[in-house]
C-alpha cells in the first residue's frame, strides 16, 4: 500500500485529536498534584492544528500552511517538553523554547517569502526540532526514573531524532524534494514516522500520568497520612511475609513495639497540634535510626511497630538504644518512649506470639518507670 503524505498528515491529525481528547479528559479528572498534564494535553491540540494547516497546503495562504503549520508543530513539541519538566517537578524550559520558536519563525518567513527554498527550510527545521527533542531526551535521561513509561518516551524521542537527522541528510544529498506533499519514499517515511511519534508521545504521557496516580494511590493505601510511616495493615503484612521467609531460611527478624510516654499529658499541656508535630518528629528520628531494610509502621494512636529483618536480640537492643538517644538529643519536639522488643524464636514462632511478647515487654518497660527498653 502506497501512502501519500496528505493521507498520512490526515492520520496525524486524527491521532492528535483522539489523544487530545484523552489527555484533556485526564487533565480534568486526575488529581491536580499530577503536574504537567495541562501541557501534555495542549501538545496534541497544537499538533492537530498543525496537521489541519499542513493538510490545507495549496488551499490556504502560505503564511498559514507553511509558517504557522511548522510553528504549531514545533510549539506542540516544546509544550510537551515543558509538560515533562512540570511532571518531574522542574520549572523553566521557556528560554530554550522561546529562542527555538523565534528562530524557527524567522527562518520560515525568510525562506518562504524572501528567498524561497523548501530544502533549506526542511534542513533548518529538522535541526531545530532535533535540538528540542534532544534537550527533552537529555532531561528525561537525567531526571526520569527507569520505569517503562519514561523509557518508552525516551525511545520514541531517540528514534524521532534519528528520523530528523535522516531528513536533514536527505537535504544534503539533494533528495528533499520540492514540497512536503510530493510522494517520495523520504517524505512518506518522514511523515509516517511523525504520525507514530505523535501517537506514541501522547501514549507515553498517558502512561506516565496513570503510573503516577497508581503509585500515589498505593502510597495512600499503605501509609499513615500524618507520620508517613506504614499503616497498620501494611506493616503487619510485611511482618507476616518476613516470618514466612524466616521459616524458609532459618533466621528471622526482631520486632519492636514502641509507645510514647505520657503522650496524653503532652497533648493536654501543649495542644493536639503540638502532639501531632511530636509524632512526626518521632517518626523522622526513628526512621533515621533504622537501616534501609527495616520498616516502621503506625500500630495505633501513639504506638508504633518496627520490623527488623534478619536481626537477633542484641542487635535489636542496640537499635532501640539508638532511638532513645536520638529522641533525647535536645530538639524542642523530643519525647520519651518505652520499647518492647522480641526476636524470632524458631520455626514454631508466629506473628501473634511475637506481638504478644513485644506487648508484654512494652508493658514491663512502662511498669519499670518508662523511657527504657525491655525484652520479651
Ligand atoms: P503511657 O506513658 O502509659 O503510654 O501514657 P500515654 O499518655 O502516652 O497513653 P494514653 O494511652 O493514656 O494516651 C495516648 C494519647 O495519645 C491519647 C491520644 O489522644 C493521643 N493520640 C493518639 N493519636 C494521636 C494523634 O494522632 N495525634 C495526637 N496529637 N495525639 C494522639
Ligand atoms: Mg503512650
Ligand atoms: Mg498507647
Amino acid at each position: 500500500m502506497q501512502l501519500d503524505p496528505r493521507s498520512l498528515i490526515a492520520m496525524a491529525g486524527f491521532m492528535s485529536a483522539m489523544m487530545a481528547v484523552v489527555l484533556l479528559f485526564m487533565r480534568r479528572n486526575y488529581p491536580p498534584n499530577i503536574r504537567g498534564l495541562d501541557y501534555w494535553a495542549a501538545a496534541p491540540v497544537l499538533w492537530l492544528v498543525s496537521a489541519v494547516l499542513f493538510g490545507s497546503r495549496g488551499e490556504l495562504p502560505q503564511s498559514l500552511t507553511v509558517v504557522l503549520a511548522n510553528q504549531a508543530l514545533l510549539l506542540g513539541a516544546a509544550v510537551y517538553y515543558i509538560g515533562s519538566r512540570r511532571f518531574l517537578g522542574h520549572g523553566g524550559g521557556w528560554a530554550l523554547w522561546g529562542s527555538v520558536a523565534v528562530a524557527s519563525t524567522l527562518v520560515h518567513i525568510w525562506l518562504t517569502y524572501v528567498t524561497p527554498s523548501y530544502a533549506l527550510r526542511v534542513a533548518i527545521f529538522s535541526l531545530l526540532m532535533t535540538v528540542l527533542y534532544g534537550a527533552h531526551l537529555r532531561f528525561l535521561l537525567r531526571h526520569g526514573d527507569k520505569g517503562f513509561p519514561i523509557r518508552l518516551v525516551q525511545v520514541v524521542l531517540a528514534l524521532h531524532i534519528l528520523v530528523l537527522l535522516t531528513r536533514f541528510a536527505s537535504v544534503l544529498v539533494g533528495r528533499a524534494g520540492s514540497d512536503i506533499m510530493e510522494p517520495s519514499p523520504f517524505q512518506t517515511a518522514y511523515v509516517g514516522a511523525y504520525v507514530l511519534t505523535v501517537l506514541m508521545l501522547s501514549i507515553g504521557a498517558i502512561l506516565l500520568a496513570t503510573d503516577r496516580v497508581r503509585t500515589e494511590l498505593e502510597h495512600l493505601a499503605t501509609h499513615d497520612s500524618l507520620t508517613q510511616t506504614l499503616n497498620r495493615r501494611a506493616v503487619m503484612q510485611l511482618c507476616q511475609e518476613e516470618l514466612d521467609r524466616a521459616r524458609r531460611y532459618g533466621h528471622g527478624p526482631s520486632i519492636m513495639m514502641l509507645d510514647l510516654d505520657n503522650f496524653k499529658a503532652v497533648n493536654d499541656t501543649h495542644g493536639h497540634q503540638h502532639g501531632d508535630a511530636v509524632l512526626v518528629h518521632f517518626a523522622a528520628c526513628t526512621k533515621s535510626a533504622l537501616r534501609s531494610e527495616d520498616r516502621l509502621g503506625r500500630y495505633g494512636g501513639e504506638e508504633f511497630l518496627v520490623l527488623l529483618p534478619d536481626t537477633d536480640a542484641p542487635a535489636a537492643h542496640h537499635v532501640a538504644q539508638r532511638i532513645h538517644a536520638l529522641l533525647q538529643a535536645g530538639h524542642p519536639l523530643d519525647c520519651q518512649l518505652s520499647i518492647g522488643v522480641t526476636s524470632w524464636q524458631g520455626q514454631t514462632d508466629t506473628l501473634d506470639a511475637m506481638l504478644a511478647r513485644a506487648d508484654a515487654a512494652l508493658y514491663q518497660a512502662k511498669k519499670r518507670g518508662r523511657n527504657q527498653t525491655c525484652a520479651g
